[in-house]
């Protein structure tokens, strides 16, 4: 029997299991293919420094630790910091960003990305930041567990529960609320970029992070619902004409899929860690998941050593 008994296989739940498992302790992964993940709508970015502008200083401090972490684990982690951008009317928009964060500095941002070669005249560059596939990172964690042992199923927990069911857990966390977050993922063989993009605008602020094969994920909408159904018509024109606001190159793009999912957030959209009734709970990653679970993973080891759990 398992000792510990992780719920959900999303980042948090695989981030979680990846540390137990890495310590030596007996774990099973209880999966639901009922339940949406919203980790695969993520654009990956590890961000720590541009999600300061709106983000408290412990999410850009613990933030700080993700893209090592991830380094260390898989493969394809791309260190190549984040370009942000504005269109000509809305520079006074990059001025009021450089002022909210740190870690960046001026740059012409073609000289980063020759594809945006004309179009915007200056940027700001965060050159510690990275960003991975997220499906890519979480199949390959989920690998590591398999090939260690750890077995993944659909059956009731045989250990001690640590619930990382996200926006599934509302039901029983009344107080965790979801904020959907559309997206999009284009292909363009016309235009490449080697880092994400984020164009600032008052209204619809979005980014643009490239894949493997030409492929780009283009987000997020932020709305306070718990409406999971597919993405909005205006949704889809917004992040459209925000991507053809970066590159008109982009309108010839394809469309290969679109997708909402359910950030999963505490009232200050800071991640916490819960234990009640004898059930642990890790939850909360707000916009911040792939940024901030792994750091929540250490928290909870930490944690669980303390009262001599582990
Ligand atoms: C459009 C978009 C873009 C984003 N971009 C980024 C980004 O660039 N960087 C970043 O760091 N974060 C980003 N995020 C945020 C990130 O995706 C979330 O913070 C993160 O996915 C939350 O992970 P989680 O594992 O807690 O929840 P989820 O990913 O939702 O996983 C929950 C898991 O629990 C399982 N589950 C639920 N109920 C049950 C049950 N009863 N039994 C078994 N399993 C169950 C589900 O199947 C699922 O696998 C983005 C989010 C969205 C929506």
């Amino acid at each position: 029997m398992s000792r510990w008994s992780v719920i959900g296989d999303g980042v948090t739940g695989l981030c979680v299991a990846t540390l137990l498992a890495e310590r030596g302790h007996t774990v099973e992964v209880i999966t639901s293919p009922q339940h949406a993940a919203a980790s695969h709508l993520a654009g990956g970015m590890l961000a720590p420094w541009c999600e300061g502008e709106s983000a408290p200083a412990e999410v850009v401090e613990l933030g700080q630790r993700s893209a090592p972490w991830w380094s260390a684990r898989v493969k394809g982690v791309a260190h190549q910091g984040t370009l942000v951008v504005a269109p000509p009317r809305d520079a006074p928009e990059l001025t009021r960003f450089s002022r909210m964060t740190h870690a960046h500095q001026w740059v012409e941002p073609d000289s980063l990305e020759p594809a945006l070669e004309g179009r915007f005249a200056r940027g700001l560059f965060f050159a510690g930041e990275a960003h991975l596939d997220p499906r890519s990172a979480l199949l390959q964690l989920r690998a590591a567990l398999q090939l260690g042992g750890v077995p993944f199923h659909q059956d009731k927990p045989g250990g001690t529960v640590i619930d990382c069911r996200g926006i599934h857990a509302a039901p029983d966390q009344p107080a965790l609320r979801a904020v959907r977050g559309e997206m999009l993922i284009l292909q363009s063989h016309d235009v490449a970029f080697s880092r994400p993009i984020r164009l600032l605008h008052p209204r619809f602020p979005c980014y643009l992070v490239p894949r493997a094969e030409g492929r780009f994920m283009l987000g997020a909408t932020m709305v306070e619902s718990h409406d999971s159904s597919p993405v909005s018509a205006r949704a889809m024109m917004e992040l459209l004409s925000a991507a053809y606001a970066i590159h008109p190159a982009l309108a010839e793009a394809r469309v290969l899929e679109s997708g909402s999912g359910l950030r999963p957030a505490w009232r200050n959209n800071v991640p916490a860690i819960h234990h009640r009734n004898g059930v642990w709970s890790v939850n909360g990653m707000y916009r911040h998941g792939f940024l901030l679970a792994p750091v929540m993973a250490e928290k909870l080891m930490q944690q669980l050593m303390q009262e001599n759990l582990i």
